[in-house]
Parts: structure tokens; C-alpha cells; sequence
């Protein structure tokens, strides 16, 4: 396998890497270099709990016995002085403890109880400890003496307290052999951490990058027009995610796909109907019809007839692309006021000749002068094929309406047919391109545009619009406009 710096495995390993070193690192810190510090904290927090303990005990007649327990247990000398600095009490390591009657008088406290049979006397720099202690900020000290004679350190903590003073003294172990020991020790930690950091990281970075590679080899075989291609799942969330969501993508370009196919063989069909029409007539023209006025005028009405068909097509084509692309891009049309009544007058008055012609009755219900802020030649386009398509669809009653009223500060307008209508699963497809009814597939002749093109200019308008349909009951198409 190829080693690429930028590749997921490569940069989890290092950053893995670097996450090991860094927690080494802190532990050299604290464990090497702040060790003696960290000690002695820790040392100091011990006593000033041992001290806590025995100042509570004051007073009570179990004071000598806790000094005696509490420098036993954590290996202490105590002195117990009273406010002029004549030692009290005293106890060392071994809790083995003494009141300090019988000294000189300079040297003795008011206790009441028998002698001990041997006193230890205060340390001599026990003034200067006093002093220390008074000047403290809160009466309670602590600070470390060396001891030349056994080249060590003593920790020496003191508090004042209601009864007088509490010195309190341990020898701080010397660090270094601890220093070398723990040194040691986190060499083997170091390399065994590294080269473990080294493998893991090495291993999970493989297993995330694996399913990557996966999904990239199926993106590769997408990308090659395999729309039968699935994106295999390996137990990540978000990887998880990720496969879904190209699964999701792969159905949806498949479905487009499927579309322009459709697309291609429904405008291939649309074109070649009425030019094989255009064709076949005027053969016969040429061929038959020529020189009888009467069956060659019919024939040239078909090739008109199918010549206006293949106008109609191509400019529904053209203009679907151009508001399509005008809404894709966040474009606007430009509006004005419409007077809309009249608008809607004019049209009706264009199907005129046509409905008569064929028995077709357009009732209408229009008020008067209702002017809305719209796109003229589109706002025609809207109705003219709202309405064109109320008369193909009308059935055998042959009767539309049309009504314009005013709907709350809005224009509304509504086409009734009673013709077939249309199945109510099929209504959210009706206003996408090349979409026809399962049952009036070819049987009007149509292209599919008309109601495409009328979604997206009034989602240009920003206007509502919809269809109220019952299967054999006939629809009503209808949209509001905004007033002008
Ligand atoms: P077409 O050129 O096929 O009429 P449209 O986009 O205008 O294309 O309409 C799409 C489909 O919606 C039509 O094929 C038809 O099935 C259905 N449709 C449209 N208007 C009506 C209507 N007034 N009554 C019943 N069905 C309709």
C-alpha cells in the first residue's frame, strides 16, 4: 500500500502519535520534575489534617493520646507549647509521649500530672519558629530546615492555637533514588506506549479508512453511470450516514435518469408523430390530391394542424427551460399592474371560435376590473393553459366555467371542468414535466409542458395554486394572486 501523508490512516497515526508523546510528556513533568514538589505538598496537606484532628481534641482528655496515635501513624514529632512557648507536651515517632513537668522553671509548663521519665527538649531554633508563626497570616506555617549532619531535609509545620503552640516535624525522604527508579520505569512505559500508540493507531486508522475506500470504489462506479451500484454499511454512524445518504443519491439520479429517457422518448414521439404526419400528407398532395382542390385543402389543414402542433411543442420546450433556468437562479420576472378581469376576457374570447366550433360551452363569472401585480405574458401563459386544458379534459358535457373573484386582498381564479378528473395519487405528479394521467395517456393530444410551465411561473409570482379533483366528477384548477 501506497504511504500518502495527507491520507486519513497517515494523519490518525500521527496525530496519535502525538497524543502518546504528549501524555508521556506530562508524565515525565510531573513524575521527574515536580515529584519533590508534589511531595512535599502532599506532605504538608497530611499534617495539616494530623493538626486539624488534634486541635480538636483540645481540651478533652484525649489530646495526649491522638498526639500520641497521630505522630505513631505518620512517623511525626509533636511539640505542644502553651502562648509563652513552655512546652506542654511532647510526643515522637514511636507515640511515645511526655508532659514536661519537672523541668527548670524557665523551661516548665503548669501541667498537673506525674513526671516523664525522660523529657525531650524543644528544638533550638524553636523561637525563631514562633516568631514565624505569629507573624503568619493566619497563624499556621510551614517550612523545610536542613539537617547537615544527615544531609537531608525536615519539614517542619506549626499552628497557633487557643492553648498555645503545635510544632510539628518529619524528616522529607530524599527524592533522588525515587527520581531514578520512576525514571526507569517510564522509559519501558515510554517505548512500550509508543510502539503500542504505533500499532493501534496503525490498526484503527486501516479499519475507518477501509469502508472509506469501499464507498469511494462504489462512487467510482456511479460516477460510470452504474445507477445499480449500493453503498454497503459498516457499523459508524457517521460513515453510516454517509452510505445512506449516497444510497439516497444514487436512487434519485436513477430516477432522473429514468426521466430523461422518458423525456427523450416522449419529445422523440411528440416530434416524429406530426412530422411523419407532415410527411405522409404531402405525399399524398403530391401524389393523389394535387389537382383536387376540395381533399388537398383538407390534407393541407392536417399538415397545418400538425405544423401548429410541433410550434406549440417546441416553444413549450423553450419555455420551460427559460423560467426554469430564470427561477433557478433566483431570478425575477418583471411585474406589473394587470388589469386580470380583462385579461382573462381576452383569453376566453380567443377559445371562442374554437368551443363553438366543436360544442364547447365556457361559462364565466368574472368581476369586473380586478388588477393584480403580475408578468402579463406569463400570467396569460397561466390561464391560457389552465384553460386549454379545461376544454381538452372537459368530457362528453362539453362545459367549462371559469370565475375571477376577490379572496381576501387577493385575485382568485378557478376553472371547473366536469370531465374525467384525475386519480388522487396522481395529483402531486400532474405539475412535474412530461407527467400525463394513466388514463388519458395519448388519448388528448398534449405534451406534458402545460402544467409544468404553469407551477413554475406562479411559484415565481409567489402564488398559490392547486387542484381539487374527483375521479369522473371532473377538477377545478385554481390559483390566487396577489393584488395590485
Ligand atoms: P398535457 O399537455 O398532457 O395536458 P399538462 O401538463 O397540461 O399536459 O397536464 C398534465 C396531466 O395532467 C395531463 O396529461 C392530464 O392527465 C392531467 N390534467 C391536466 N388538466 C386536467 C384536467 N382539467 N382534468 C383532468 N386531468 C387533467
Amino acid at each position: 500500500m501506497k504511504w500518502n501523508r495527507k491520507s486519513l490512516r497517515h494523519t490518525m497515526w500521527m496525530y496519535f502519535i502525538l497524543f502518546s508523546a504528549l501524555i508521556l510528556l506530562l508524565l515525565w513533568f510531573l513524575q521527574i520534575v515536580f515529584l519533590q514538589n508534589f511531595y512535599e505538598q502532599m506532605k504538608v496537606s497530611g499534617i495539616d489534617a494530623v493538626s486539624d484532628t488534634i486541635i480538636e481534641t483540645y481540651g478533652t482528655d484525649k489530646f495526649e493520646s491522638t498526639i500520641d496515635q497521630m505522630t505513631f501513624s505518620n512517623a511525626l514529632l509533636i511539640f505542644v507549647t502553651d502562648k509563652e512557648g513552655h512546652m506542654t507536651y511532647f510526643s515522637d515517632e514511636h507515640g511515645y509521649g511526655g508532659r514536661a513537668r519537672g523541668l527548670r522553671p524557665d523551661q516548665q509548663a503548669k501541667t498537673t500530672t506525674e513526671l516523664p521519665s525522660a523529657v525531650r527538649p524543644l528544638p533550638n531554633e524553636f523561637e525563631s519558629f514562633m516568631e514565624k508563626v505569629n507573624q503568619s497570616e493566619h497563624g499556621v506555617v510551614n517550612y523545610t530546615v536542613k539537617q547537615h549532619r544527615f544531609k537531608g531535609e525536615t519539614l517542619v509545620y506549626g499552628r497557633k492555637f487557643e492553648g498555645g503552640y503545635l510544632y510539628i516535624s518529619t524528616p522529607l525522604e530524599p527524592m533522588d533514588s525515587t527520581t531514578a527508579i520512576l525514571k526507569k520505569q517510564l522509559m519501558v512505559v515510554t517505548v512500550v506506549s509508543l510502539f503500542a500508540g504505533f500499532v493501534i493507531a496503525f490498526f484503527i486508522a486501516g479499519k475507518l479508512s477501509r469502508p472509506l475506500s469501499k464507498i469511494t470504489e462504489s462512487a467510482k462506479q456511479l460516477a460510470q453511470g452504474n445507477y445499480n451500484v449500493s453503498f454497503a454499511k459498516d457499523g459508524y454512524t457517521e460513515l453510516d450516514q454517509l452510505a445512506d445518504t449516497l444510497n439516497y443519491t444514487t436512487e434519485e439520479l436513477s430516477k432522473v435518469e429514468g426521466l430523461r429517457r422518458e423525456l427523450i422518448a416522449n419529445i422523440s414521439h411528440d416530434l416524429r408523430t406530426p412530422l411523419t404526419m407532415i410527411k405522409a400528407y404531402s405525399e399524398m398532395i403530391r401524389d393523389l390530391s394535387g389537382d383536387n382542390k376540395e381533399k388537398r385543402d383538407t390534407h393541407l389543414g392536417v399538415i397545418i394542424d400538425e405544423t401548429d402542433r410541433l410550434t406549440t411543442l417546441v416553444n413549450d420546450i423553450l419555455d420551460l427551460s427559460a423560467i426554469q433556468s430564470l427561477h433557478d437562479e433566483g431570478g425575477n420576472l418583471p411585474i406589473c399592474p394587470v388589469n386580470f378581469s380583462q385579461t382573462v376576457e381576452m383569453i376566453i374570447h380567443r377559445f371562442d371560435g374554437f368551443s363553438r366550433k366543436d360544442g364547447y360551452t365556457i361559462q364565466t363569472e368574472i368581476a369586473p376590473d380586478l388588477h393584480i401585480a403580475a408578468n402579463r405574458a406569463r400570467i396569460e401563459q397561466v390561464v391560457y393553459n389552465l384553460i386549454g386544458n379545461a376544454l381538452d379534459y372537459a368530457g362528453d358535457n362539453k362545459k367549462i366555467e371559469v370565475r375571477v373573484g376577490d379572496k381576501d386582498g387577493r385575485v382568485r381564479f378557478e376553472v371547473t371542468d366536469s370531465g374525467s378528473g384525475i386519480q388522487e395519487e396522481e395529483i402531486p405528479y400532474i405539475w412535474q414535466r412530461y407527467y400525463r394521467a394513466e388514463n388519458h395517456k395519448r388519448s388528448v393530444v398534449g405534451n406534458g409542458l402545460g402544467l409544468s410551465i404553469v407551477k413554475n411561473i406562479l411559484e415565481m409570482h409567489g402564488a398559490p395554486f392547486g387542484v381539487t379533483s374527483a375521479l369522473g366528477c371532473g377538477s377545478t384548477f385554481w390559483f390566487e394572486i396577489q393584488r395590485a
